[in-house]
C-alpha cells in the first residue's frame, strides 16, 4: 500500500479544504407562484415556465390528492396576486438619506 512520505502540514491541508465550502443556491422566483425556482429550470410546483405552462403537475396525482393541489395552486397563486399590491407602496417610499455622522 502507498504510504505519505510526509506528513500534510496544517496549512496545506487547510490550503486543500479551502475549496469545501458549502454554496449558497441561487434561486429566482417562479413567475405564476412565487416559489422558489432554478434558474432556467420549469417550477416542479405549478410546471410552468417563462409563465407557460409545460408540465401538467396534476395529471399523475390521484383524484383526491388532484383536488388537493389544485386548491393548494389556487391559494398560492391568489397570494401570490395579492403581494405585489402589498410591496408596491413600501418600494415607493424614498429611501432614508444617510446620516451625516456616517459620510
Ligand atoms: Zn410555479
Amino acid at each position: 500500500m502507498a504510504v505519505p512520505k510526509k506528513r500534510t502540514s496544517k496549512t496545506k491541508r487547510n490550503m486543500r479544504r479551502s475549496h469545501h465550502g458549502a454554496v449558497r443556491l441561487h434561486l429566482s422566483k417562479c413567475a405564476k407562484c412565487k416559489q422558489a425556482v432554478p434558474p432556467h429550470q420549469t417550477c416542479a410546483n405549478c410546471g410552468t415556465y417563462k409563465g407557460k405552462e409545460v408540465v401538467d403537475v396534476l395529471a399523475k396525482l390521484e383524484k383526491k390528492e388532484r383536488k388537493q393541489k389544485e386548491k393548494e395552486l389556487r391559494e398560492q397563486q391568489e397570494a401570490a396576486e395579492v403581494t405585489p399590491e402589498q410591496q408596491a407602496p413600501a418600494a415607493d417610499t424614498p429611501v432614508e438619506k444617510m446620516p451625516d455622522s456616517l459620510k
